[in-house]
């Protein structure tokens, strides 16, 4: 097909000039039959033009197919009138002309057409074999001088159509090379090279077209995973190692994903499942199936890798597919799973959004409240249930925010583990604590909680005695009570630290038991002296029974353990029977005392001891 109309519009408007001349000037019958078809064909061939480029159907298509055919017989056409006219020996400036028009329409075809040189030079020699044999056929000298240069010319002619032809062919193909290289150079900046999912770029170039495909009876979900414990992974067995996991959970990601999503890795270790849902409980049971699969142990390069996953969703309804929002949101809950633990699933709320801002903001006043004096440690008194009279005292955190009031541990301590800041705070709370310790009676002990991020520090039991060395404190007289959440990660310094501490002297306490796994393996497996039975089982609203039945069996087991058995939370004289005859041998609650500055400590212990000296005076 002609890619240029505007040459095909020159030549055949040329044709049609040299036709219709010949008509008004010539007698001659062949050579007018000859101009009238050249003005025909001229015609034709515009209209085919029209219809090959604008027409999608059978016709176009025909036109298409028989183009070629039109421009070789319009080249045929012209040859023939040209070699007529030398024939006939018509009127000399109508010969010139003729001719003329054919040498440099055979000339014309041959640069233009190049990009189909068979036809090109099938044109060429349909154009100017006629008028060569017409040529010597007339036999006159300048004739055949004409009749050899025809030939020539063509032959002269088809050599520079097919160079043209084959560097116009080299530069189509470098052309399509360069398209399919740039092709592969967008899919590769859209793509994690490790896993093969969308890095964060693809995953926020398809997002779109997925959130578009939400349906009125459908809702958008975006699952957040984070992998835990893979900073780990890569630091224990190399970058390699860490590679492949990040594969294997791909591979159990993209089990997993429902028609129409995509799936996505972002910065190290997290993954984005967009997917459209059909319902809430879709939803979280997919988020179950995930966190399941996640939690499943993974052999890689002949280590056994224990690893899973915290998974953030937020949900998107119909009409307002807005993908930041989504994100945000998602992030967020994906924040709130983490806290939670591993293996742990949490869909996005509103009220997120309010505690991250409150979380921001303690964040960010944390750091100078322990310079500025905001913080004190409280002590609530621990009591032997047996004599009624205090055995020691458990340190809690308090913050005397200028604006905000008090703000007790459970808001703050949460955001100094997360930003690494309960190191230093922590440091801080066991030295004053310590020092306060020092100027009670030798038998008084002292209770300091620990979170699981300052056990893990590097040095830190060498921390601990350093802040008893400097109390002067008795390391017999430290109790460090632990969570469970402890040991959800089963880590070697855990060990040590314990075992060098109580080495010391230094005893531990299990916190809040039952609230956890409970796990009697713990209780066997690290040296602890003391099990806290949490206050829900104590003062909470599910109390009873069972309750009453379960604090007698954990009793029972610390008593025979040679175990102290201290009962949280006690609020009345009745919970402090119950305990007692359950078999609890210490206790801590309202009933006895808040928790309270180091002078009313002091004040609670001065009160305890005129109170003995009365009873002996008495008896
Ligand atoms: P915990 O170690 O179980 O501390 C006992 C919590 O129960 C304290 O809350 C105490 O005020 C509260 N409590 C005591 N008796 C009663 C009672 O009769 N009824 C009720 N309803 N509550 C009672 P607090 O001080 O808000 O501390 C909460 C948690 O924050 C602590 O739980 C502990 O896990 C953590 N925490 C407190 N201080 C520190 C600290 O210095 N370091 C670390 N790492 N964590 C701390
Ligand atoms: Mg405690
Ligand atoms: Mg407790």
């Amino acid at each position: 097909m002609h890619t240029r109309p505007i040459g095909l519009f020159t030549s055949a408007a040329c044709g049609m000039a040299a036709g219709s001349t010949t008509l008004a000037i010539t007698a001659v019958p062949a050579l007018r039959w000859i101009a009238l078809t050249l003005v025909i064909v001229a015609a034709a061939r515009v209209v085919m033009a029209y219809l090959a480029s604008e027409c999608d159907n059978a016709l176009g298509r025909t036109m298409r197919r028989i183009y070629p055919f039109g421009a070789l017989a319009y080249a045929a056409i012209i040859g023939l009138a040209a070699a007529t006219a030398i024939l006939h020996d018509v009127e000399q400036h109508l010969q010139i002309l003729l001719v003329g028009y054919a040498m440099t329409l055979g000339a014309g075809i041959a640069m233009g057409n190049a990009g189909r040189p068979l036809i090109a030079v099938g044109q060429m020699v349909l154009t100017f074999l006629p008028i060569s044999l017409a040529c010597f056929t007339v036999g006159t000298m300048p004739l055949v001088v004409l009749g050899l240069i025809l030939p020539a010319l063509a032959s002269g002619l088809t050599y520079v159509t097919f160079n043209v032809f084959s560097s116009l062919m080299r530069q189509v193909r470098a052309a399509g090379e360069s398209a399919s290289l740039g092709q592969q150079m967008r899919e590769q900046a859209r793509t994690d090279p490790v896993t093969g999912l969308y890095n964060r770029t693809g995953f926020e170039a398809a997002a779109p077209a997925v959130l578009a495909c939400v349906g009125a009876r459908s809702q958008m979900a975006l699952f957040w995973l984070d992998v835990r414990r893979f900073k780990e992974v890569n630091d224990m067995y190399g970058h390699h190692t860490g590679d492949r996991v990040l594969c294997e959970i791909a591979t159990r990601l993209r089990a997993r994903m429902p028609e129409g999503s995509i799936c996505a890795r972002f910065g190290s270790d997290e993954f984005l499942l967009l997917a459209p849902m059909t319902s809430r409980k879709a939803i979280e049971q997919l988020a179950g199936l995930l966190c399941a699969d996640m939690a499943l142990p993974m052999r890689v390069d002949g280590h056994r890798i224990e690893s899973g996953a915290s998974i953030g969703i937020a949900t998107l309804c119909p009409g307002t597919p807005d993908l930041d929002q989504l994100m945000q949101n998602a992030g967020l809950a994906l924040y709130h799973a983490k806290v939670a633990g591993r293996h742990q699933a949490r869909f996005f709320a509103p009220s997120m959004t309010r505690d991250l801002a409150r979380r921001k903001e303690i964040e960010a006043e944390l750091r100078g409240a322990i310079l500025r004096d905001e913080l004190s440690i409280y002590f609530q008194p621990i009591m032997d249930l047996s004599t009624g009279r205090i055995r020691g005292f458990e340190a809690l955190v308090r913050w005397f925010h200028p604006d905000k009031g008090e703000l007790l541990p459970d808001e703050f301590i949460p955001v100094a583990e997360e930003t690494g800041l309960i190191i230093t705070l922590g440091n801080w709370i066991t030295r004053t604590a310590a020092r306060a310790c020092a100027s009670w009676p030798e038998d008084m002990k002292l209770a300091v909680n620990l979170s699981p991020a300052q056990i893990s520090a590097p040095g830190a039991a060498l921390g601990v005695l350093a802040a008893l060395k400097e109390a002067q404190l008795d390391p017999r007289r430290l109790e460090l009570e632990v969570t469970e959440s402890l040991f959800v990660e089963d880590k070697h310094e855990t060990t040590v630290f314990m075992e060098q501490l109580a080495a010391e002297g230094v005893t531990f306490a299990l916190d809040d038991f039952g609230t956890g796994y409970s796990s009697l393996h713990y209780i066997n497996k690290y040296p602890f002296s003391t099990i806290k039975v949490d206050r829900s089982f104590v003062s909470g609203p599910a109390t009873g029974l069972r309750t009453e039945a379960i604090i007698r069996a954990v009793a029972e087991m610390g008593n025979t353990l040679g175990m102290e058995i201290v009962a949280e939370g006690l609020e009345t004289s009745e919970q402090v029977e119950a305990v007692r005859r359950a078999g609890c041998t210490l206790g801590q609650g309202f009933h006895f005392s808040r928790a309270v500055p180091e002078h009313l400590a002091l004040r609670l212990l001065e009160e305890e001891r005129c109170m003995a000296a009365r009873v002996l005076r008495a008896g």
